[in-house]
């Protein structure tokens, strides 16, 4: 029964079925999975009396009074008493004979949220309905309250999934996970108890998604995800990749050249690399590496393995400050070697693209380096054999998958590389990740000191400047970072602007330097390479320099308000100085008042330096969504699981994903498509 139609339920016809059809729900099991978002409770009457402040309620009782009053705003006010107390209804916009059906007398049951008023406890604008009847009936079960769509309401999305949940009895929908002693809760009653569950249901824990029911559907959902994502990875698996054998002689060469030694991690996770390089399958591999760890050279490594097995090679970063820095390191260290190079970024106009594009295509440039730029419709190469996408959390998935689509189809998809300082927890990459294998750069090299880290209320401020002018009297240099929420390149340009007058106001004989996202490409490479050379003392920026920039003599940063930024961003942040030889400070300038919470969170970046423990508290904090950036959002949509809420379950869904796949391949499929629906193109791209 659950693949046929939602159009054979009463009430459906075709415009109803096309506006389901376009949310996704096509299908009977598609009702059935879309699942409630929360409850309201209207299985009791509340006696007016016991009416608590906030409480969702029902309560019954007879009109008294129904008065239009003009105060400040003219609204309609009725008088309501059950015998136990009275209550006020407020309806700021009503009707003449909805005021004249509220008649001294009339009896109503009413269902809205107690509040408290300048009469006791009140309601405004309650859904209502008047009482003919001594004992009409309440409802039986909680009322759900679905995920919707514009043009579909409440009540349609109760009846269609009652409709498909009164179906449940006479043919079970397929159980396709196998038996768990943990999750034993039965898929058609957990199905059942969240369409409709009963009136002593426990809100409280269907409200924190800790109800059995929920684990059951939840471990079954993230199961479906796991799948989805190693799917992904096999169908690539399938494309057959370039084989690209080690070039351990050009490599050595490269390395000999360089002005330090590489670290033991890097050199593990190149030897990892290289061995996928050279399997005729793609690579689908994700470099971790706390901010520092020196993921650039690692990449460096790979590219020149491509290479010198005759493909090009894309590099890609998220934004033009980090791309240049790439461009600069890279053309230091592959030009003694003639490898040829190109540069795309959106910014890249005219004549200057049309060349770049066409060294492309003709495979004249052999590493091409640039930003969101790459993956435009326009761009091609001639036999692109790796990808290497920097920094990916600031990408979403599409973005990656839309690279490895450049390649000419008779190579076969190319190797990608992703790189990330974004530690991403062990259970969430589990969910995030499950189709990429993992190394981790689990050393910085050698001679960095810690960054030391202070929290100091703005009303310091004056104090904070005067410790920056003395840090660069010493010849030192530094950061000012000023933050914004919005994401309004303007405003947060207007902002450090701001910021820069006023410290070069305070410190006149300072040389200061301003950065931000609004300044043209050449602007901005003059003033950082200004900063690099030491010619200024103070870079003032915005977040543009939180991926990236690299300048060793810089050791001491100071974030404006901190508070507003997640915990993974500022400790990225903070990577920027502890480059060089000398302790490093960081200053956390928070706007007081901070709440005992956000200050026991930045306290996470004083005690630690660590990027994986500092992610694992942002997780807790903040949830998956935040930690791998909002743009990662779309992958972490979820209809019952909620991160971190269901970590516990994430061991079981790893090893329930692996017995399928290893003994009952054909359930799948089924799976996936039950939980992500018309979502599945993400699986298919
Ligand atoms: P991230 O992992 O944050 O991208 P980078 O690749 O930008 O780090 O490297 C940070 C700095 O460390 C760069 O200046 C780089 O040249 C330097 N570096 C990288 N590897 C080593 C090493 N093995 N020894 C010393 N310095 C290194
Ligand atoms: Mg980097």
């Amino acid at each position: 029964m659950a693949n046929q139609s939602v159009e054979i339920l009463h009430g459906v016809g075709p415009a109803l079925a096309g506006k389901l059809a376009d949310y996704g729900v096509r299908s009977l099991q598609d009702l059935l999975f879309h699942l409630p978002l929360r409850y309201q409770d209207r299985t009791r009457i509340t006696p007016i009396a016991t009416a608590r402040e906030g409480d969702d309620i029902v309560v019954e009782g007879d009109v008294m009074a129904a008065d239009v009053v003009f105060g400040r705003r003219r609204s309609l006010v009725v008088r309501l008493q059950d015998g136990s107390g009275t209550l006020t209804l407020r309806f700021f916009h009503f009707s003449a004979a909805q005021k004249n059906n509220l008649s001294c007398g009339t009896r109503l049951r009413c269902f809205g949220q107690a509040r408290r008023g300048s009469s006791g406890i009140e309601m405004y604008h309650p859904e209502y309905r008047q009482v003919l009847d001594e004992d009409s009936p309440v409802d039986t079960s909680l009322t759900p309250i679905y995920p919707t769509t514009s043009g579909i309401g409440q009540s349609q999305w109760r009846k269609l999934c009652a409709q498909a949940v009164a179906r449940l009895e006479g043919e079970e929908v397929h159980e396709l996970l196998p038996p768990n002693e943990r999750y034993p809760y039965e898929l058609t009653r957990a199905l059942h108890y969240l369409h409709a569950p009963p009136p002593d249901a426990p809100l409280e824990q269907l409200r924190e998604g800790r109800h059995p029911a929920q684990l059951r559907l939840a471990l079954e959902e993230l199961v479906a995800h796991n799948l989805s994502l190693c799917r992904l990875r096999e169908n690539q698996q399938r494309e057959g990749a370039p084989a690209l054998p080690s070039q351990p002689q050009q490599l050595d060469a490269f390395f000999a050249a360089l002005p330090f030694n590489p670290t033991g991690a890097q050199r593990r996770v190149l030897s990892e690399i290289a061995a996928d390089l050279a399997k005729p399958l793609p690579m689908m591999r994700l470099v971790q590496g706390d901010v520092g760890s020196g993921k650039t050279l690692v990449a460096a490594g790979a590219a020149l393995q491509a290479i010198c097995n005759g493909y090009q090679v894309a590099l890609m970063a998220p934004t033009e400050i980090l791309a240049e820095q790439h461009r600069h390191n890279f053309q230091q260290w592959f030009e003694p070697l003639g490898i040829t190079m190109e540069w795309l970024s959106g910014r890249s106009k005219g004549k200057r693209r049309a060349r770049a594009l066409a060294r492309m295509v003709s495979g004249e440039a052999s590493l091409v380096i640039g930003t969101h730029a790459l993956f435009q419709d326009d761009v091609e190469f001639s036999r692109l054999g790796l990808v290497v996408v920097d920094e990916q959390h600031r990408f979403g998935v599409h973005q990656r998958l839309a690279l490895t689509r450049k390649s000419s189809p008779e190579e076969g998809q190319p190797h990608q590389l992703i790189m990330t300082a974004t530690p991403i927890p062990r259970t969430l990459s589990m969910v995030a990740y499950a189709d990429l294998d993992v190394s981790i750069i689990d050393e910085l090299p050698p001679g960095r000191s810690p960054v030391g880290t202070a929290l100091i209320d703005s009303s310091r401020r004056a104090e904070v400047v005067n410790r920056v002018a003395a840090a660069c009297a010493e010849g030192r240099q530094a950061y000012w970072v000023c933050t914004l929420i919005e994401e309004s390149d303007t405003l947060q340009a207007q902002a450090a602007e701001a910021t820069a007058t006023e410290l070069q106001q305070a410190l006149p004989a300072l040389r200061i330097g301003l950065v931000h996202g609004r300044l043209k490409p050449a602007e901005k490479e003059l003033v950082m390479s200004a900063f690099k050379s030491g010619e200024v003392s103070l870079l003032v920026a915005t977040t543009v320099i939180e991926v990236g920039v690299d300048v060793a003599n810089a050791s001491l940063m100071v974030i404006e308000n901190p508070e507003r930024l997640g915990l993974a961003q500022l400790h990225q942040l903070r990577g920027r100085v502890g480059r060089g030889e000398q302790a490093s400070h960081c200053v956390l300038l928070y706007q007081s008042p901070l709440s005992a919470n956000g200050r026991q969170r930045l306290s996470v970046l004083r005690e630690s330096t660590d990027g994986f423990y500092i992610a694992e508290k942002d997780l807790q904090q903040r949830g998956p969504g935040e930690v791998l950036g909002t743009r990662q959002t779309g992958l972490m949509e979820f209809r019952i699981a909620e991160l971190p809420a269901h970590n516990h379950l994430l061991d079981d869904v790893q090893s329930i994903s692996d017995t399928i796949r290893q003994t009952r391949p054909e359930l799948a499929e089924p799976l996936i498509t039950r939980w992500t629906g018309s979502r599945q193109h993400f699986a298919k791209v």
